[in-house]
């Protein structure tokens, strides 16, 4: 348009001009003294004046047509600029020349789709629940999600430019150097106001095209919730609820402690095993509640009496035991044993109230030194037992001291450990099998296997009663082989008949695990057999997990990666974190059974085993519950919505024929058990 009128006035200016010309040059050829007259003086002027307007306004319109397009781009320019790539595309020729308005075209879509990509992350970024920090290769924070920064109580973008050491309280702790940034690393961060905050963590590392570090994504969890209810749990778990004391799990935990500590430093120590006299009389005679006070009563006079350093605690029922530790030489140590011994004997039989009635107790004492009268945990406490033993024979209210002939038990200990070598030649050992059910649906799932050794003269001995010895020699790698093998022989048989037999579970115990080639072993067997190890799952306690951490999680990875599932056995016995546990690839918590035993009746139980259930469900873990033998405590579970239960309340573990039956039984619809899930 513009350009048609620039046309249109230039063609006038241009007549307008020869116009001029024509009639100056008639003028001037017909009548040169024309030009003095006033009239055609005047036209002239008139035709010079209007080729003179129309001429600047030709130029007033080239001018404007060629900055109307400069301004049309310059608006949008503005507009993309603010963030708006929505205004009605430009037209080349009319908004501006072809290539440019095209250009801008380009431009305008490429930011759109980069803005795009941007609000998309941020949702994305502000979506996740973990708080997020990203940094650059000098560790300054460049952008953080609104869940960090809520987590560390800063504006939204008050972190941005701030070195990561603002909020991290030490350094970053580097991931394995295969960069295997999904292992959370536990760690403290710091809110705006300095108080600190416990934290699960993993770094990633952005790299560019050429693989040069661009980058890095700290994503973080609030732990600290989790921490204090493990704690809680921890506590729960090693104090017992009526004393106060430390259980006999934890008692035994530090009796292994002093053990360790007294080996290392050269010294002696003492255990003193301690049981009430009659106990039984008080339950009679005064009722439960009057035993409960006097069990309070004496844990609170026991305590009174220690000298510094001594540990005690309540091993059961009325059995308690102290440590005293530190002795350079057995003299002192005699000294002393005899001086406190005295001291909680007369403090004991110090007479007490309880519901109006005057009560006496007294009490015996065993005691057995380390080293010489054992060198472990198990030795010494069976020692100090039976030391015990002698001085309740003794009429008790004294002190007896460990002597060898006392023990007939360390003799059988050793006539069992030399037929337990002769029990693979023999084929003594068998397997029982306790089916795991899914409590939601009461099917069979899985079951776990548990050897036996069938003993002509004896009958079937337990795993307790023989896997400890079989620990202390090597031959628990032989059990375990045969185990494995029996296991692997059983599943093919059953696999004939039924197309799933389900998963079985075989126990591990740590040194098949610290075997060199333990890993060779496991494939060959699988191999031999011809059973996919996706078949089966391996149960490893807390405490072998955590003898050799390290070794550990590759050797656990490497079951892992072959298809094996891995479970934690016997949970809440240990001394490991949940947030510790997570570095394994464990699939499967096993809540101890002494946990579940009480679980309708004692309310720190049920506190223990819900958090668990909790727990392990927001780490992704499927929970099974051991030992449940009454319908009260399915009840339980099943509120607390357990995954598996196992237990002598869905019969006793069966050998691997009785077992398939179990199982045809309830893939033809039939199951014996299915009532008691309701
Ligand atoms: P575990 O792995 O925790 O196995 C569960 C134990 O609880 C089994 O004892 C089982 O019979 C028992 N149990 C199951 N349901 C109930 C119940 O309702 N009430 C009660 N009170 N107990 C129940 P078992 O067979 O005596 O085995 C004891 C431990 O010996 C096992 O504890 C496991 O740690 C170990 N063990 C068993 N078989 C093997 C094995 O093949 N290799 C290794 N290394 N250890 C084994
Ligand atoms: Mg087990
Ligand atoms: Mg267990």
């Amino acid at each position: 348009m513009s350009r048609r009128i620039f046309r249109y006035l230039a063609g006038t200016a241009v007549v307008l001009c020869a116009m001029f010309a024509l009639l100056t040059g008639i003028v001037m050829t017909s009548d040169p003294s024309a030009l003095e007259s006033e009239n055609v003086r005047w036209l002239l002027l008139g035709v010079a004046a209007s080729a003179l307007f129309v001429a600047l306004g030709a130029v007033w319109f080239v001018a404007r047509s060629l900055a109307a397009p400069i301004e049309t781009l310059t608006a949008a320019l503005e507009r993309a600029a603010e963030g708006d790539y929505d205004a009605p595309p430009l037209t080349s020729g009319r908004d501006g020349p072809q290539e440019l308005v095209g250009a801008f075209a380009e431009m305008q879509q490429q930011l759109k789709a980069s803005v795009i990509t941007r609000d998309y992350l941020d949702r994305l970024l502000s979506s996740i629940r973990d708080a997020i920090i990203v940094i650059d290769p000098n560790e300054v924070i460049v952008r953080v999600n609104a869940a960090a920064a809520s987590l560390l109580d800063y504006a939204d973008d008050a972190l941005i430019g701030e070195p990561l050491a603002t909020v991290v309280d030490k350094e970053l702790k580097e991931p394995d150097e295969d960069n295997s940034s999904a292992k959370p690393i536990d760690g403290v961060f710091r809110r705006l106001d300095g108080s600190p905050v416990a934290v699960s963590y993993t770094v990633s590392d952005v790299l560019n095209d050429r693989g040069e570090l661009e980058g890095r994504i700290v994503a973080a969890q609030n732990v600290a919730e989790r921490r204090r209810v493990e704690q809680r749990i921890r506590y729960l778990a090693r104090t017992d609820s009526l004393t106060k004391m430390p259980n006999r799990m934890q008692f035994q935990h530090q009796l292994q402690q002093a053990i360790a500590r007294a080996k290392r430093t050269n010294q002696y120590l003492a255990l003193l095993y301690m049981d009430i006299d009659r106990f039984k009389d008080i339950n009679d005679t005064f009722g439960h509640g009057a035993g409960d006070t006097s069990l309070e009563i004496f844990a609170q006079r026991i305590m009174a009496e220690l000298p510094e350093g001594a540990t005690a605690g309540r091993l059961a029922g009325d059995e308690f035991a102290v440590i005293l530790s530190g002795y350079e030489r057995i003299e002192t140590m005699t000294d002393a044993i005899a001086s406190t011994s005295e001291a909680l004997l007369a403090a004991i039989g110090r007479p007490f109230h309880v519901q109006g009635e005057e009560i006496f107790i007294t009490t015996s004492v065993g005691v057995a030194y380390y080293p010489d009268d054992g060198d472990n945990v198990i030795d010494l406490i069976r020692n100090g037992d039976a030391a015990l033993y002698q001085a309740k024979k003794a009429g008790g209210n004294c002190l007896e001291r460990y002597s060898p002939v006392l023990n007939t038990a360390a003799v059988e200990r050793l006539m069992l450990k030399s037929k337990l070598r002769r029990a693979f030649e023999r084929e003594e050992l068998r397997l029982h099998y306790q089916p795991k059910y899914n409590l939601a649906s009461g099917r069979i799932e899985g079951v776990e296997a548990l050897v036996r050794w069938d003993l002509p003269e004896r009958g079937l001995v337990f795993p307790s009663d023989f896997i400890p010895l079989a620990e202390e020699t090597n031959l628990i790698l032989q059990v375990g082989d045969w185990v494995l093998n029996r296991v692997c022989e059983d599943y093919r048989l059953w696999q004939r008949t039924l197309p799933s037999p389900g998963r079985v579970s075989v126990n591990l115990s740590l040194k098949q695990l610290q075997q060199q080639r333990f890993l060779e072993k496991v494939r060959a067997i699988f191999k031999r057999h011809g059973v996919s190890p996706t078949c089966l799952e391996l149960e490893i306690t807390e405490t072998t997990l955590m003898d050799d951490a390290e070794r550990t999680i590759r050797i656990l990875d490497s079951l892992y990666g072959m298809g094996l599932h891995l479970a934690i056995d016997d949970f809440g016995t240990g001394y490991s974190s949940l947030s510790a546990l997570q570095q394994f690839p464990i699939s499967t918590l096993k809540i101890d059974k002494s946990f579940v035993r009480d679980v309708a009746v004692d309310q720190d139980d049920a506190t223990i085993v819900a958090t668990i259930i909790k727990m392990a469900r927001s780490l992704n873990m499927d929970v099974v519950a051991e030992g449940v033998e009454a319908q009260d405590q399915l009840e339980f579970l099943r509120e607390h919505e357990c995954d598996y239960v196992q237990g002598h309340l869905f019969g006793d573990p069966l050998a691997a024929d009785g077992l398939l039956e179990l199982l045809i039984e309830q893939e033809q619809g039939g199951n014996q058990y299915q009532a008691l899930f309701g």
